[in-house]
């Protein structure tokens, strides 16, 4: 008899946002201005629990809620007794708050296993299940830190399960395709990528619901190592609203005027491919390379700049080149050149910060290779190009860390990409991906060179493996970074900082991010993002070969099961016109896009290659090999055409360097009318044929 302990979240409803939500003097999001609800994925993860239950035929198998959050958060745990929870509990405290996704994780997992000495009795038969990610954390990384603190498997990205031979089989998204696996062993960890058969609350049951006790445990009753922000191992450093985006957004009332945008688009270029990345920023450099020591530009918050402005100016007005010539009476000159601007306390922070010249960490900066049947991942090698501007402002190396089996052959292409040593960890069991035995391999490399950077690629098996790899060396991480630069920090002067930058609460701010308490600064990052750069197969790179001692324990899944997209499909087309759940059947994707993709050709004198997103590939519209986006393929077309997409995230990753990007869908707030140049609203049934009319 299993049980299941299900993590649930109070979020802000990030689907309501008004602009009365937002401040109106910084344009950041106010969190008390939105309602609060049940965090989407862990309401499907519930319902997921209780599908295994029934599917198990367990009826006698608890269903246990866990939150952490404040008081209020009873309102999740009470959702959940009206819908399948026979038990629920509230881990609420003060001194939680504040924390980063290590010190959640560290607190969840004691109270899990305080559940599993109080409540289930030390029965190790349990899973425990969880939402993939939450709306207001976007990282996903809590589930997989929970896994690393009880050393349990953890099947993440999970969409389905099957009970068989008296076990369950989960299906899972994986890169390019998916897969069936089994945990060897129980208790695991399943986070659920997506579930869409909600439970209903019965009248009855809500009033059982309401009745029920909310057991409550503080801080002290679990005695977790890492809480709220002391045990935390990142802090935020600045929130900001995002850029408006870049892309028109602009609504095209009728097919003809879209035939002729079509034509016109193709012809001018006139897109926006190459834009996406971020702003060139100045190239950082080292204090002992500066013209003066004083020359700190390059300090992190506007304020501080400013600070920084008065003082420097001020010196330079005294002559002063040097910290020793400043005495009391040049402090007195420059506090009254400063007027409110700082005290003394802050005045002197920012002296000790000029005496400060050597980087506040050590070693090189790595990589850690994603790479698959002898392929490395395109993500990995935009990162080399990002890890090659990082490393050339610290003035230290690029290393690339690649476990697996048979993986040497891939080290010359990772030196021609820009790496200078390449940390090979081979051996038979990393032979496929298993994230206990790969992050077991991982960690120890890095706990034995100490990297000062570790990068990540954001994708599913990137974001499944870094968390366990930075928990395990106790090192911060941040998820899904869309910006990597070098800074100096704070007054008191932390030199050549990762300042890890990404969107949270949905895209709706974006947050400044830095690592604190930890001997390496890790970072997953958000493929398409960073630029490639061109491989020079002339370089020269280091081979270092690394040994772990791993065995079969090492090894926690049964991969039953691999689904990978074959055939052949060329993205390198100049127009791609893709295919959504939209499009209703397969008859239906069929038809409309052979005619579109016809009809573009024709007029355009081009060749036109058929795309999909994963929704559709998964109702059998069409191959796998065709799907675009974070799981498929990205792609960067001068024309992309996306009939019937809603434009989610893992979808638009895999389209951001495209140059024009057309949507038609018959939702007039699909959020991909926010990420395109032209949309029509209307069906895909009554746009495309009128549209194809238009293009002959
Ligand atoms: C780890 C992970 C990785 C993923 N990787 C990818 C990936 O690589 N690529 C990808 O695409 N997705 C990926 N996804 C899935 C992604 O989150 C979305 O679920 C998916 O992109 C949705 O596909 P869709 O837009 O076709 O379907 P839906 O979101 O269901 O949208 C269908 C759209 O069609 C519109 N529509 C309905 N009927 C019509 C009509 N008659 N005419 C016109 N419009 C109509 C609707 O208004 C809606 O906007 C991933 C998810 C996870 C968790």
């Amino acid at each position: 008899m299993s049980n299941y302990i299900v993590l649930v979240k109070q979020v802000p409803d990030v689907s309501q946002i008004t602009d009365n939500a937002f401040d109106p003097e910084t344009g950041t999001l106010v969190r008390s201005r939105l309602a609060s609800v049940i965090n989407e994925l862990d309401a499907q993860a519930l319902a997921f629990a209780n599908k295994m239950r029934q599917d198990s035929s367990d009826e006698a198998g608890k269903i246990i809620a866990l939150s952490m959050g404040p008081p209020m958060a009873e309102e999740v745990l009470r959702y959940s007794l009206s819908r399948s929870a026979d038990i629920v509990i509230l881990l609420t405290d003060r001194a939680l708050g504040g924390a980063d996704t290590v010190a959640t994780a560290n607190p969840l997992a004691f109270a899990i296993r305080k559940i599993v000495k109080e409540i289930l009795k030390n029965d190790n038969d349990y899973y425990v299940i969880t939402g993939m990610q939450s709306v207001d954390g976007d990282t996903a990384q809590v589930p997989a830190q929970i896994a690393e603190e009880l050393n349990l498997p953890c099947i993440a990205y999970v969409t389905d399960a099957q009970f068989k031979n008296n076990r369950f089989e989960f299906t899972r998204i994986i890169s390019g395709g998916s897969q069936i696996v089994a945990a060897k062993k129980l208790p695991a960890v399943i986070t659920v990528a997506k579930y869409e058969y909600p439970l209903f609350a019965t009248f009855s049951r809500t009033r059982w619901a309401n009745k029920t006790q909310v057991i409550h445990w503080a801080a002290s009753d679990i005695n977790a190592a890492h809480i709220g922000v002391t045990g935390s191992k990142t802090s935020v450093i600045r929130v900001f609203p995002p850029g408006k985006s870049t892309r028109k957004c602009q609504q095209i009332s009728d097919a003809e005027s879209l035939a002729k945008i079509l034509v016109e688009s193709f012809k001018s270029g006139n897109g926006q491919a190459g834009k996406n990345g971020q702003a060139q920023a100045p190239q950082y450099v080292l204090p002992n390379k500066r013209a003066s020591l004083f020359n700190r530009n390059f300090e992190g918050t506007k304020k501080e700049q400013a600070d920084y402005e008065i003082l420097s100016g001020k010196l330079q007005k005294l002559g002063i080149t040097r910290t020793n010539q400043i005495d009391d009476s040049s402090k007195e000159k420059i506090l009254e050149a400063a007027g409110e601007h700082f005290h003394k306390k802050a005045l002197e922070d920012m002296i000790e910060g000029f005496k400060l010249a050597k980087p506040s960490f050590e070693g090189e900066v790595w990589i850690v290779a994603e790479h698959s049947d002898g392929v490395v991942h395109p993500a990995t090698f935009e990162l080399i190009g990002k890890a090659h501007e990082l490393a050339d402002s610290l003035e230290t190396k690029v290393g690339v860390a690649i476990a697996g089996f048979n993986v040497e052959p891939m080290a010359k292409e990772l030196i021609a990409a820009g790496a200078d040593s390449i940390y090979i960890i081979e051996d038979k069991l990393l032979g496929v991906f298993d994230p206990t035995a790969h992050r077991k391999a991982i960690a120890d490399a890095i706990s034995t060179y100490w990297p000062q950077i570790v990068l990540y690629a954001a994708t599913p098996q990137g974001r499944m493996l870094a968390p366990m790899v930075s928990y395990r060396v106790s090192c911060g991480l941040t998820a899904d970074c869309t910006g990597l630069d070098i800074k100096d920090s704070s007054r008191k002067g932390d030199i050549g900082l990762l300042l890890q930058t990404r969107p949270a609460l949905g895209g709706n701010v974006m947050a400044t991010i830095r690592t604190k308490n930890s001997r390496s600064q890790m970072a997953t990052a958000r493929p398409g993002v960073m630029k490639r750069i061109p491989p020079d197969p002339s370089r020269k790179g280091k081979i270092i070969r690394h040994k772990v001692k791993l065995t079969e324990d090492d090894v926690n899944l049964e991969i039953i099961k691999t689904e990978l997209g074959t055939g052949q499909v060329d993205f390198n087309a100049d127009v791609i016109v893709s295919g959504g759940k939209g499009m209703q059947s397969r008859d239906n994707y069929e038809q409309l896009l052979s005619l579109l993709c016809d009809a573009m050709s024709k007029r355009l004198d081009t060749q036109v290659e058929r795309g999909a997103s994963r929704a559709a590939v998964e109702q059998g519209f069409i191959e796998r090999v065709h799907q675009v986006g974070q799981t498929g393929t990205s792609i960067g077309p001068k024309l992309y055409v996306a009939l019937g997409i809603s434009g989610a995230i893992q979808h638009m990753i895999g389209v951001a360097n495209t140059e024009t990007i057309v949507a038609i869908n018959s939702d007039p707030n699909a959020p991909i009318f926010k990420q395109c140049d032209y949309y029509i609203v209307g069906t895909v049934e009554d746009i495309v044929p009128s549209l194809v009319q238009a293009l002959e």
